[in-house]
C-alpha cells in the first residue's frame, strides 16, 4: 500500500516570492488579483494564502488532517480522506450544510456565497496531480525547497533533523500532533502561534470530540436530522433541474476537489 503523503514546509526556507501561489491559481484556474498577492486571502478564490508576519512568509492552506473533522461531519460524505493523505472533496454528494465550514478548526473550506449553484472550495492536495505521479504545483514550483512534498514519514524524519542539528528552530513541527496529526507540517525559527497558526488544539482528533458531545444533545442530532433531510431533497431538486436544464440525465459519478476532478 502506498505511504501517506504530505509536505513540510520550513518557514526559515521561504523568500515569500509567490511562485508556489500562482502554481496554486493556475493549477485551479483560479482568478489572479492584481497587486501584491499577501493581501489575497483564503477564499473560494484563494485556496493557497502566503503571508507576510514578523517579517517571515507563512502558508495557509488545507491541512489534510489524518482524522478530518471535515470528513467527519458531513452527513453524505462529500469529503474523503484517501489512503495518500489528500482530503478530497466530491461535489456531486454535497447537500450545501456547510457543517464542514463550521467544523474545520484550521477555518479553511470556504463557501461560494454568490454563487446560485454554490459548493465548497479548498486545496485538494493536487490530487490528480499525484496520482499521476507528479508533485502538487505548488510544492513543485517552490525555488528554495521551502515547501517539499514525499512520505509524510519521512518529512518528520527530516524536520526532527533540521531542528536537531540547528538551535535556531523552535523544538516543534507543527501538525506532527496537532488534531491527531496533518499532513502539511510546519516548522520555523519562531513561535508558530505567533505566526497566527491556531495554538489551542488538543493532540487529539477534532472528531471524535466533535461526536462526544453531539450524542449527548439528543435535539441537534433530532433537528439536526430534519434539517439535513430537508437540504438533501433541496440538493436533489437542485440537481434535477441542473440536469434537465443541460439535457445530460446521465447519472454520472464525477467527482471534483477543487476545480479539478478527485476521486479514487
Ligand atoms: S484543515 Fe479543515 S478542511 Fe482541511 S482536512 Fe483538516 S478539517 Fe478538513
Ligand atoms: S497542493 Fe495543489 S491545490 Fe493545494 S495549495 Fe498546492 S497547488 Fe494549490
Ligand atoms: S514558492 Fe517557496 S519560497 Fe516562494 S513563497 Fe512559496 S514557499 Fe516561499
Amino acid at each position: 500500500m502506498e505511504k501517506a503523503k504530505g509536505f513540510l514546509f520550513d518557514i526559515t526556507k521561504c523568500k515569500l516570492c509567490g511562485a508556489c501561489w500562482i502554481a496554486d491559481k493556475e493549477r485551479n484556474k483560479l482568478p489572479i488579483p492584481e497587486g501584491d498577492f499577501t493581501k489575497d486571502k483564503l477564499s473560494e478564490n484563494a485556496f493557497l494564502e502566503m503571508d507576510r508576519r514578523h517579517d517571515r512568509g507563512v502558508r495557509f492552506s488545507c491541512m489534510h488532517c489524518l482524522i478530518p473533522t471535515c470528513a467527519s461531519v458531513c452527513p453524505v460524505a462529500a469529503f474523503e480522506k484517501t489512503s495518500i493523505g489528500a482530503v478530497i472533496y466530491h461535489k456531486d454528494r454535497c447537500i450545501g450544510c456547510r457543517y464542514c465550514v463550521f467544523g474545520c478548526p484550521f477555518n479553511v473550506p470556504k463557501y461560494e456565497w454568490d454563487k446560485p449553484l454554490p459548493y465548497v472550495r479548498k486545496c485538494d492536495f493536487c490530487y490528480s496531480r499525484i496520482i499521476d505521479g507528479k508533485q502538487p504545483a505548488c510544492a513543485q514550483a517552490c525555488p528554495t525547497g521551502a515547501l517539499i512534498f514525499g512520505n509524510r514519514d519521512d518529512l518528520i524524519l527530516e524536520a526532527h533533523r533540521r531542528i536537531r542539528e540547528n538551535s535556531n528552530y523552535v523544538d516543534h513541527i507543527y501538525g506532527e500532533h496537532e488534531v491527531g496529526g496533518t499532513s502539511l507540517l510546519l516548522i520555523s525559527d519562531i513561535s508558530m502561534y505567533k505566526l497566527g497558526y491556531p495554538g489551542n488544539l488538543s493532540d487529539g482528533a477534532v472528531p471524535s470530540l466533535t461526536w462526544e458531545v453531539l450524542e449527548k444533545i439528543p435535539n441537534v442530532v433530532l433537528i439536526g436530522g430534519t434539517f439535513l433531510a430537508g437540504l438533501w431533497w433541496l440538493t436533489n431538486r437542485r440537481n434535477e433541474v441542473m440536469q434537465a436544464e443541460s439535457g445530460k440525465k446521465d447519472n454520472s459519478s464525477d467527482t471534483e476537489s477543487g476545480s479539478e476532478g478527485g476521486g479514487k
